[in-house]
């Protein structure tokens, strides 16, 4: 039987519980990897466990996490469970988040905003900085993707916490890549999925009629690219989902 792409690989996904996250996380176990769902819902990372088994994927893990509330001693602990379980880490999508409010930053409400760069900001910083020794510890090129937006790389009225909290990854993105270009295998990217038919985007736009969005397993191909050896010398790019 041929290698499959992601074959041997183990992948942690956060957001993994629905829309992009949850499409990615099939992608990758259909792939071939084993994938870490992370996720703050432990009904519906159950229900996609025992989907992945039923479907004959390789078994998942679950990690039932807040990255709103977590403490820095929760991403030391998830980074020895993995260690202790696969030894290695292949890949880490950033890809959980939240939009907060939709209204002028003169109206914004300071807890949504502190709310917002907790989830979409300071624990993509905790998960990256703390997993780096295991990313670094594969024989294998290793792969961190954030997940950004249009309005991370152009703002526009009315998007808040949530474009400034985009427009930070970019430049954790950046600012990362460059540390690591001569030092280590570990390649970080980011990727604006673009309009894609998930609860997210309902809540942004819920004027819109759903059935005229992609949906998320449209993007799946990227991710799964963007997680495999054909993509170990993309590095430091701002990507975008091309239609
Ligand atoms: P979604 O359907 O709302 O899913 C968000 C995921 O994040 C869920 O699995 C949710 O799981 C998880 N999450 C939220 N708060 C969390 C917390 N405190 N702790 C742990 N997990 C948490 O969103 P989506 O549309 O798939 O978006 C995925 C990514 O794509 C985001 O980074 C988003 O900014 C980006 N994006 C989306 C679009 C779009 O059109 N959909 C466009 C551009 C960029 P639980 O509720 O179980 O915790």
């Amino acid at each position: 039987m041929s290698q499959k792409t992601l074959q041997d690989k183990v992948i942690l996904v956060t957001g993994a519980s629905s829309g992009i996250g949850e499409a990615a996380a099939y992608g990758f176990a259909e792939a071939g990897a084993t994938v870490i769902l992370l996720a703050r819902s432990e009904e519906k990372l159950n229900q996609i466990y025992d989907d992945f088994l039923a479907k004959a994927l390789p078994e998942p893990v679950i990690v039932q996490f807040d990255l709103e509330s977590a403490p820095e001693e929760a991403y030391f602990q998830l980074r020895d469970h993995i260690g202790k379980e696969f030894g290695k880490l292949d890949g880490l999508l950033l890809n959980a988040a939240v939009l907060g409010q939709r209204t002028p930053i003169s109206n914004y409400n300071w807890q949504t905003w502190s709310k917002v760069m907790n989830i979409n900001v300071n624990s993509q910083f905790l998960m990256a900085r703390t997993l780096l020794p295991l990313l670094e510890s594969t024989q294998e090129h290793a792969s961190i993707l954030f997940t950004s937006s249009s309005v991370g790389r152009k703002s526009k009225a009315f998007w808040g916490a949530y474009a400034v909290s985009k427009f930070a990854i970019e430049g954790l993105m950046q600012t990362m890549a460059e540390e690591l270009e001569n030092t280590s295998k570990v390649r970080v990217n980011s990727y604006n999925p673009g309009g894609t038919r998930t609860a997210m985007r309902q809540e942004a736009y819920p004027a819109e009629n759903p059935e005229e969005v992609k949906l998320p397993q449209a993007i799946i191909s990227d991710y799964i690219h963007l997680m495999s050896n054909a993509s170990h010398d993309t590095h430091g790019q701002a990507l975008t989902h091309q239609s």
